[in-house]
């Protein structure tokens, strides 16, 4: 059956009919067959009983008077029927009376003596017949008057029955033969009606998917099956082509959509790009405009501070207006920090510096922190001394301050280690260990996100922003940080930084407090250049005071002819000015005097890197940022001008006279958890509003330990000195 499978269904179906057909005429030939020979079987043995009924009646006689010669002619007679074989006539007794053989040699042939006996015996019998192999035997009893006188015994070979079988066969297997050609013939044209409509189905297949045409057909050719399986594949062709044709608009639309859409896109994204422009230029508009005025206001308050004859009060006065303004330019660079890090603008500031003079300051600022928390602090290092790298000190020490910060925030008892590695060639890794609250596994890893605290960080408040932007500066650096922390026992913050050595000098800013004017026999002329009378004034006082020769210039133009008429040693100008603005002067003075330029230095309110490097490019040989301190100026004097100045001894700033309030005894007061808190978090957010709000709070209360503690944080925060509210709450219990 598996040899089917393989076959076309043409062939399948011949070999089906041929099958069934060839079967069904087997089982009725056998049938006919049979049929056949048991037929002439029957008539054969009718004959020979007629026959032995005549011999048997020719032969009673003789018989009777037992006379054997007329029972042998008798006998004899039988020669004309050349299937007898032999022939014997019986008496009563069973005695073989005469006997016959059709070939002479054969007259031993004897009848079976038991059957005469049967024969005898039974009286409702009187004949009896037996097929052998090759012969047939008939008994039949011979009667005279109802009474039996002996048995008529023939015998016959079956020749005639054999030849009968053989032409039967041989006719019937003509018939077969004959009768399987015309099934084959007509299962060959009968197959058609089967085959044709799937012939036509396969071809129509086979069209369409060789030209890819879903307007093809199939015919439909019968009503049956086949038809409805041509009706079915027709109506899926129809989908396809449904389907196609609509994808075909739905393309074209699609192309139509993604050119609209790419419009919007490059619409809004140009809106985004304009927005962002815009915010930028009025962010460092603002920075500018702020910058400006506070210059000023920060200037005259330093000019007034050098004043000696100030009392104690003034001098005060001096420091809270200077605190206020250093606090507002904070703000200021805060705000600039954040738009700068959302807008990925920020910027290194890189510059040589000793790293251990580095690790030290950061190391007394936080003993003191962990002395008033009680903590342990060490610092263990492996780095040698004067080691000079060349990195943004401003964001090291940011971060390193951060992550101190949150270790000595977050730890109880125990201590905080810094620990620095050097690693390899230019590799450090700083490590910060504490003994902490730890970090809960399932918040560890949006640690750094922005906003991001777990339950400690929720309790002691923050903002959650400090790490985010410890990452960030660290990404910036080309380092990495990660963290290593387990709940109840601490935390290891590491920072993996590369700190390229330095090349040349470390810039070391002159003390300018205690500068009293220029040393003997230096003598240096300086052109200041300003639109805003202010700012001129400021510069001009101070300068004059520290012994400069100083002249003035409103704008670029009126500069270039200061310039040719006082051949000044240094000229510090402003950048946006009318008429002509610094950028254009620097040009000109560089076309006019190339190698015997004056030193000249920018002076810009404008102090991102992308505003500060074109200046360097155009010619500038540094720029100071406004509102600019003393100690710069004085620094660009001595290092391009290498001057040298004498000192005066720092008059002291006595701020905690005996007009404060006597400092209380900070270990007696205890607070409420709740007001702790927020006490420390506005401190630590710079948040004023929220601080005074606090200690107003506290100065309202019954306990006159709190009233007392409000009145010294009211002192210190109408001084700015949040540092200072930090340190006393730091000795501060809460419960
Ligand atoms: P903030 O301290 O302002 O909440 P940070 O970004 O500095 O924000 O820290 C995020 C959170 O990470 C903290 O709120 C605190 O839950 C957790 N955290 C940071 N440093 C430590 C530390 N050393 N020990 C335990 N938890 C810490």
């Amino acid at each position: 059956m598996l040899l089917l499978h393989d076959i076309s269904i043409k062939s399948k179906l011949r070999f089906i009919i041929l099958l069934t057909s060839g079967f069904v005429l087997l089982l009725a030939s056998t049938a006919f067959i049979v049929n056949e020979m048991l037929t002439f079987r029957r008539s054969m043995v009718q004959d020979l009983y007629t026959l032995a009924d005549l011999v048997g009646l020719n032969s009673a006689g003789g018989l009777l008077f037992k006379d054997n010669k007329v029972t042998q002619e008798t006998l004899e007679s039988l020669k004309v029927n050349k299937h007898i074989v032999s022939a014997s006539i019986f008496k009563d007794d069973h005695i073989s009376f005469s006997s016959y053989a059709r070939d002479n040699n054969s007259t031993q042939i004897t009848p079976d003596l038991s059957v005469l006996h049967r024969l005898a015996k039974d009286i409702n019998t009187s004949e009896i017949y037996f097929f052998k192999d090759d012969y047939v035997e008939v008994y039949k009893e011979i009667f005279y008057e109802g009474e039996k006188i002996g048995t008529t015994y023939l015998r016959s070979d079956l020749l005639e029955l054999n030849e009968r079988i053989s032409w039967i066969a041989m006719i019937t297997i003509l018939v077969l033969m004959v009768s399987l050609l015309f099934a084959f013939l007509l299962a060959s044209r009968l197959q058609r009606v089967v085959t044709k409509p799937i012939d036509n189905l396969l071809h129509t297949m086979q069209n369409v998917s060789e030209k890819n045409d879903y307007t093809l057909r199939g015919e439909k050719i019968s009503h049956d099956e086949l038809g409805e399986l041509v009706d079915g594949f027709n109506r899926m062709l129809q989908q396809i082509q449904g389907r196609n044709t609509e994808l075909a608009k739905y393309r074209e639309h699609l192309e139509d959509m993604v050119i609209e859409r790419t419009t919007e896109l490059a619409e809004a994204r140009d809106q985004a790009l304009a927005a962002n422009r815009a915010k930028s230029i009025f962010l460092a508009n603002m920075s500018h405009e702020i910058r400006t005025p506070m210059n000023a206001m920060l200037g005259y308050t330093q000019i007034l501070q050098r004043d000696t004859k100030l009392t104690d009060e003034q001098r005060q006065f001096l420091q809270t207006i200077l605190n206020s303004g250093n606090h507002l330019l904070g703000l200021i660079n805060d705000i600039l920090d954040i738009s700068k890090i959302e807008a990925g603008a920020m910027e290194l500031r890189e510059e040589n510096f000793y790293l251990n003079e580095f690790v030290n300051d950061i190391a007394v600022m936080f003993k003191m922190r962990c002395e008033q928390k009680r903590l342990g602090w060490r610092v263990e290092t492996t780095i040698s001394q004067d080691v000079m790298v060349h990195a943004d000190q401003g964001k090291l020490r940011q971060v390193l301050i951060n992550l101190l910060g949150n270790a000595v925030k977050f730890t109880d008892q125990g201590e905080v280690v810094l620990q620095i590695n050097h690693l390899e060639e230019d590799f450090y890794c700083f490590d910060v260990i504490d003994t902490g609250a730890g970090i809960d596994s399932s918040s560890i890893e949006n640690i750094f996100e922005p906003f991001q605290q777990d339950t400690a960080g929720l309790e002691k408040g923050g903002t959650g922003l400090g790490l985010a932007i410890t990452k960030r500066q660290v990404d910036l650096m080309n380092g990495k940080v990660s963290v290593v922390s387990e709940l109840g026992k601490g935390s290891t913050f590491s920072v993996y930084l590369p700190l390229p050595q330095g090349v040349g000098d470390v810039l070391k800013e002159v003390e300018e407090q205690r500068i009293s004017h220029l040393a003997e026999g230096y003598h240096v002329i300086a052109l200041v250049v300003d639109d805003i009378k202010e700012n001129r004034n400021i510069l001009s006082y101070f300068l004059t005071e520290i012994g400069v020769e100083v002249h003035e210039a409103v704008n670029g133009q009126d500069a270039l002819d200061k310039v040719a008429a006082k051949m000044p040693d240094i000229v510090l100008m402003d950048i946006r000015m009318p008429v002509m603005d610094g950028m254009v002067a620097i040009q000109h003075l560089h076309e006019r005097y190339a190698d015997k330029m004056p030193v000249c230095i920018a002076i810009s309110a404008s102090t991102l890197r992308h505003q500060t490097q074109p200046l360097l490019d155009a010619g500038f040989h540094d720029f100071i940022s406004k509102p600019f301190r003393f100690q710069a100026i004085c620094t660009c004097l001595k290092r391009f001008l290498q001057v040298e100045f004498e000192y005066k001894d720092i008059i002291e700033n006595t701020q905690n006279t005996s007009e404060h309030p006597a400092e209380l005894n900070l270990s007696q007061v205890v607070l409420s958890k709740d007001i702790y808190h927020r006490l420390q978090e506005a401190a630590e957010l710079n948040d004023l509003t929220d601080l005074e709000q606090v200690i107003e709070e506290l100065s309202l209360g019954e306990n006159e330990n709190h009233k007392q503690l409000a009145k010294t944080f009211q002192n210190l925060l109408a001084n700015y000195d949040i540092d200072g509210i930090l340190e006393r709450l730091g000795n501060i219990q809460y419960e």
